[in-house]
């Protein structure tokens, strides 16, 4: 598979101290040394904003999606290549799951979670033929990761898509991974 862009998922605030900050900078950095183009959520505030800073700083393009309501309140970051607002957050997170060759969630709240979750269900109804990784900086996921097990060990998550969702330590992992991603068959239901 070939990785032009990839749509990030992440904190509209910073977290507590500034490793989480500094982390999303650097992944910015990486998208455009490795001239991959950043599809996100529009916002100056959290990491979102650091991500999106960081990939500009280093001379990356940056394709912001935020839907009218979110731009009218002012966080929008200003100096991104090019905006797409949309009518709401459903059509908005489809337009960034359409404009990028792979998803990947990096620290973040209930809304990260949302654009994850939507990201990797979708593989299993065949709506979604993109790879989608998690970038567990620090273990942070390691929580969710134990969740998805236990829905596969109770038997709501084949393990076809639970293998699907790969967890990296780094964006080199990722990139690895997405490049050789197989999309999977879509979910068969017992009759
Ligand atoms: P959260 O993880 O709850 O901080 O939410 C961040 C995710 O939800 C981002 O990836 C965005 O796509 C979306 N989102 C939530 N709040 C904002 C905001 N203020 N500006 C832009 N996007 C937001």
């Amino acid at each position: 598979m070939t990785i032009k862009r990839l749509a990030i998922y992440c904190g509209a605030l910073n977290g507590q101290g500034k490793d989480y900050l500094v982390q999303a900078e650097k992944v910015g950095e990486w998208l455009a040394a490795h001239q991959i183009e950043l599809v996100y959520g529009g916002g100056r505030h959290g990491l979102m904003g650091a991500v999106a800073r960081g990939t500009l700083a280093n001379g990356g393009i940056v394709h912001s999606v935020l839907t009218q309501e979110l731009y009218d309140r002012g966080v929008a970051l200003a100096g991104v290549t090019d905006r797409q607002i949309m009518p709401n957050m459903d059509r908005r997170k489809e337009m960034m799951m359409q404009m990028a060759d792979g998803m990947i969630a990096l620290p973040g709240g209930l809304g990260t979670l949302e654009e994850i979750s939507q990201a990797a269900s979708w593989v299993t109804v065949g709506d979604n033929a993109k790879p989608v990784a998690i970038y567990n900086y620090h273990g942070f996921y390691d929580e969710l990761k134990k969740q998805l097990v236990a829905m596969n060990q109770a038997g709501f998550l084949e393990d076809l898509y639970l293998n699907n969702i790969y967890f990296g330590n780094s964006m080199d992992d990722i990139l690895e991974f997405m490049k050789g991603y197989q999309v999977p068959h879509h979910r068969t239901y017992d009759k």
